[in-house]
């Protein structure tokens, strides 16, 4: 399988920017939206925000709420969203379940999805056996062996089952806009992966896939610790027989320590930047300055940076912070 000629459909481009409501948005989201932002708008694309509230027990609405308005403080736009409409909404996956669940049937129908009775005991104790390119455990397909009266018999029992793509043995390769010449096995990936979980709640690799063909999205730019997520998304390109967005997976911002940023880096959100008397311009130029996109760390804006933007000009190391950043940038005005 291979997907380093596929073309996008249409010639706009449109990216998106695709935050998850589950806390306030960081130094590091703020890189990716940024670079995501830059990348559509540079080649006079559009922009579409997405919110990824499928996880109903992670998200928010006020983190949905406080996203939006600082993406906008940032000083970033976009064209359709969930607080401007536009062709392809609803904007919010939570208001898109049927669409999942019909597509998942068909998946069901075609013979390539089988329910999965593991338990996550079970799941965890794969912990010890072979592990993904990312450290997560491959599954072992152990419910794909599980014969017909066996399912049966669990069902009876009111077990809820998962269900799980069957993925079969394949390699992916595709061209990252960023990281260059990708190629993975699925095993690689974690092997067969959960298209629905045992709670019923749909999985983000399906989600996510559904919403950016519906959604005409045909540049995606995102972390690269989403970047084994990237063959199991272009399987399911595959599967659903559309062309697949070009991709481009960002190095990581780290801390001072070099762990990646995450909700716990509290004083590293954008709200408590602001709070802390950080300028937006301050940030933008600041990330730009370690992008690779300014000389030296001043306060800008991110229309200012569109001209002569080019994903393959930012660097591929992790991008670490330093120890007294929230004083950097504060000194930058
Ligand atoms: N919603 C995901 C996140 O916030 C991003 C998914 C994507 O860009 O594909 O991590």
């Amino acid at each position: 399988m291979q997907n380093d000629t596929a073309q996008p459909a249409g010639n706009r481009v449109r990216g998106r920017l695709a935050p998850s409501p589950t806390g306030h948005i960081h130094l590091g989201n703020a890189w990716a939206f940024l670079m995501a932002w830059l990348a559509a708008r540079s080649a006079e694309g559009e922009v579409v925000l997405r919110m990824e509230d499928i996880d109903p027990d992670r998200s928010r609405p006020e983190f949905a709420d406080a996203i939006l308005r600082d993406l906008r403080w940032l000083g970033l736009d976009w064209d359709e969203g969930p607080d401007v409409g536009g062709a392809h909404g609803p904007y919010e996956q939570s208001a898109r379940l049927e669409r999942y669940a019909a597509a998942v049937e068909g998946l069901e129908r075609a013979g390539l999805a089988y329910p999965c009775f593991c338990t996550r005991k079970e799941l965890r104790g794969l912990a010890s056996a072979p592990h993904a390119g990312d450290g997560s455990p491959i599954y072992p397909g152990t419910c794909l062996r599980l014969g017909a009266e066996e399912r049966e018999g669990l069902l009876r029992q009111g077990r809820r089952p998962a269900l799980r793509l069957s993925c079969g043995q394949g390699e992916l390769a595709f061209h990252d806009l960023v990281a260059g010449p990708q190629r993975f096995t699925m095993a690689d990936c974690g092997g067969d992966f959960a298209l629905r979980r045992s709670d019923g709640v749909f999985a983000y690799q399906l989600a996510v896939v559904l919403d950016d063909m519906e959604m005409n999205i045909t540049q995606v730019v995102r972390g690269d610790d989403i970047l084994t997520s990237t063959p199991r998304q272009l399987l399911l390109y595959e599967l659903f027989g559309a062309p697949p967005p070009r991709h481009a997976h960002l190095p990581l911002v780290l801390d001072a320590d070099g762990e990646r940023l995450a909700k716990r880096h509290d004083s590293l959100t954008l709200a408590a930047l602001r709070d802390a008397g950080v300028s937006a311009p301050a940030i933008v130029g600041y990330l730009a300055w370690r992008g690779g996109l300014v000389d030296s760390p001043r306060p800008v804006l991110p229309r200012e940076l569109v001209a002569g933007f080019d994903l393959s000009l930012l660097p591929r190391e992790a991008v670490r912070l330093p120890a007294d950043i929230a004083g950097v940038l504060a000194a930058l005005g």
